[in-house]
């Protein structure tokens, strides 16, 4: 496979905040339709690699190509059109509008019909809002005040705002934080059905939701990549369990 081929080829990519490397020449390949999962402990900069690659952060070096277009210039709404999405750990959904509402907004504008002169929900707009909604596990909760929902369906409905956009990489930095069990099980299936379209990068600590849901590990410390591969061989590198999972 030539470096080509990958959805995600980030390349010696190295970002400094006054001198100090939160990035680290780091080198990274995510294939089409892979679900990856980033594990590190606290300040390993898997926060700022994601913010790399969004363009809410300007690398210092390095190169992160997207389906081998290079990205590292380009600002972040281009890149939002390019196809990458990014969930940030604080829900960012409008509370005071209903679930169809907010999936319908965040239809991206330049494909509806009317474009520019103005935006109308066609059947094409309702369409996709049902079946994302049904994605997400809200499809019944179409016209409840996103406000009234539960923590973990407030941040399905900001994954289902993302796949408005159909995103070919979506991001999501500690998707599970503070969900129930329950939710926590729905999420690993919701993941699973959504990269069967799409390459998923996710950041998250807890190792019972990373086993289930990861394709491939990679762990990062120090602004450099650690380990990477299958959960099990990841799990077993003596590295990792020292500065990692052995706390
Ligand atoms: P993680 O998400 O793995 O916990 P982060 O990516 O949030 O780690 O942070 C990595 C390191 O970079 C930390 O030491 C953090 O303080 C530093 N850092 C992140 N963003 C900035 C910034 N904008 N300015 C200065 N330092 C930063
Ligand atoms: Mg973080």
């Amino acid at each position: 496979m030539s470096n080509t081929d990958f959805t995600l080829a980030v390349e010696d990519l190295t970002v400094s905040f006054d001198g100090f490397k939160a990035i680290d020449a780091l080198t990274l390949y995510v294939d089409r339709n892979e679900l990856r999962v980033i594990i590190g402990p606290n300040g390993a900069g898997k926060t700022t690699l994601l913010d790399l690659i969004c363009g809410k952060t300007r690398a210092t070096g390095g190169s992160i190509k997207f389906k081998n277009e290079e990205l590292n210039r380009m600002p972040e709404h281009q890149r939002v059109r390019r196809g990458i999405g990014r969930k940030f750990q604080t829900p960012s959904i409008y509370e005071n509008l209903s679930v169809f509402k907010n999936l319908e907004v965040s239809y991206p504008a330049g494909r509806s019909v009317l474009g520019a002169l103005g935006f109308r929900c066609t059947d094409a707009v309702r369409a996709r809002v049902q079946a994302v909604a049904e994605d997400i596990g809200l499809g019944d909760r179409l016209d409840t005040e996103a406000g009234l929902l539960s923590h973990g369906q407030k941040q399905w409905l900001e994954i289902g705002m993302l796949l408005m956009q159909e995103p070919e990489l979506l991001m999501l930095d500690e998707p599970i934080a503070g969900m129930s069990a329950r939710e926590r099980e729905l999420t690993a299936e919701l993941l699973q059905r959504i990269c069967q379209n799409r390459s998923v990068i996710v950041i998250e600590h807890d190792m019972d939701f990373v086993k289930r849901i990861a394709h491939k590990v990679t762990v990062m410390h120090q602004g450099k990549i650690l380990a990477e591969g299958p959960m099990e061989k990841v799990q077993a590198d003596p590295k990792v369990i020292d500065v990692y999972l052995g706390h």
